[in-house]
């Protein structure tokens, strides 16, 4: 069989699913799979599926793909553009779109898969290819290792992927190193004492007790973490209260962080949970703080040798300047989770997916990025199909060719 990549991809784009609920993307993925001759399990966390294709001796590779969608109203104004509606976790009904490119990664891996299975003659060793849910949320890749992937598929050598991004299609852009940011998202609620807004003194106020966590914590990064280190630390929610003249009874603060060092992420949030604590404490609350971690993505860690090393072989079948490196980005992933679990290094790169002419050569010679094309998550995110899938396709193949043994004699 022979797939249309771009059908597949028009498919995916025209019927996102959200995270854990990719039913219809993971019944694809299967089918396309089995029909490649891969073993292929289902039902890794909920919607994840691995499909295995053992040929001979060598080493074993896992290629990884996300495949949820994003409560995003999509305004691309594509053909195949997705008018699907769907439940968010609060029960909520959003709009549905692949606003990261997750259909992408979908694509290009059922196309590497394909490409491996023709010229199994060129290879040896065993390809394991998964596809998990629920990257967004941050708890996929930990759901699929919970379900037991690697008690059920050989374990890797080495972990690859890539995610596709607003760079030239074409080109791929790998960072060695700490490539992207840890990120941790925790909800704090605060107690008070309730009552009317005309007796203060009989109540304890938590909006006041909330106003000044979050004007403490502006003091986090600025006076703990050292200046060569970096760290975010925002808080994108603050609610409290039904009127006026209610001093309510609690407040919450819904509270993101990125960082990209282990010690400082410790630093930062042993940090967040003292102020709050401290501030809680100084405002003679009836109790302390409860602190909800919601979703916590570790640090994208791109072994540095490794990295060389695959970084060679996308030159080699991309070309020799279609490969750069883009610095640390401060989005966040869930990719290394495979990695960790094994105990092997990962390799993750980003695919470029814009119509190269609306780059300029000299701002990406200096590494920089375009500040003026629709990022991931934008209702306008609209990746190229071409060269988008066959680049992706190619980069896929490649990286685990060149990790996987030659062909045996
Ligand atoms: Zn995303
Ligand atoms: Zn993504």
């Amino acid at each position: 069989m022979s797939l249309d990549l771009a059908a597949i991809y028009r498919d995916l784009h025209a019927n996102p699913e959200l995270s854990f609920q990719e039913h219809r993307t993971a019944g694809i993925v299967a089918d396309t799979l089995t029909g490649l001759g891969f073993d292929v399990i289902t039902g890794l966390g909920v919607t994840g599926v691995a499909g295995v294709l053992a040929n001979g001796d060598g080493p074993t590779v896992l290629l990884r793909a996300d495949m949820d969608a994003l409560p995003v109203l999509e305004d691309t104004g594509l053909p195949y553009a997705s008018s699907v509606r769907g439940t968010d976790p609060d029960g909520n009904d959003v709009p549905v779109m692949h606003a990261c490119g997750h259909d992408v990664h979908v694509t290009c891996l059922l196309g590497a898969a394909e490409r491996m299975a023709d010229e199994r003659g060129a290879w040896s060793g065993t390809l394991v290819v998964v596809f998990q849910p629920a990257e967004e949320l941050g708890g996929g890749a930990e759901s699929v290792i919970a379900a037991g992937l690697y008690d059920r598929v050989p374990k890797p050598e080495i972990v690859l992927g890539q995610h596709v991004a607003p760079l030239p299609a074409g080109f791929a852009g790998l960072h060695p190193g700490v490539a992207m940011a840890a990120a941790d998202s925790l909800t704090v609620r605060v107690h008070g004492v309730g009552g009317h807004g005309s007796r203060p003194e009989a109540g304890v106020d938590p909006v006041l007790l909330a106003a000044a966590i979050t004007v403490r914590l502006q003091g986090v990064v600025a006076r703990e973490v050292a200046p060569t280190d970096a760290a975010v630390v925002t808080v994108g929610q603050l609610h409290a209260g039904t009127k006026h003249n209610i001093i309510p009874s609690e407040a919450m603060l819904g509270i993101n962080v990125r960082s990209f060092d282990d010690g400082v992420r410790t630093t930062v949030l042993t940090a967040i949970e003292r102020i709050a604590k401290g501030e809680a404490a100084a405002s003679g609350a009836p109790r302390e703080p409860d602190f909800d971690y919601i979703d916590r993505f570790p640090a994208t860690v791109n072994d540095p040798d490794a990295s060389e090393r695959t970084a060679a072989a996308l030159r080699g079948a991309l070309g020799q300047g279609r490969v750069f490196d883009p610095g640390v980005v401060s989005g966040s992933e869930d990719v290394g989770v495979f990695a960790t679990a094994a105990g092997v290094p990962l390799v993750y790169w980003f695919l470029g997916g814009f119509d190269p002419s609306l780059f300029d050569p000299a701002v990406l010679a200096a590494g920089g990025m375009p500040q003026d094309l629709p990022s991931n998550h934008s209702p306008k995110f609209a990746p190229v199909i071409d060269p988008t899938l066959s680049t992706g396709v190619t980069a896929l193949v490649a990286a685990a060719r060149e990790w996987l043994g030659a062909p045996q004699a």
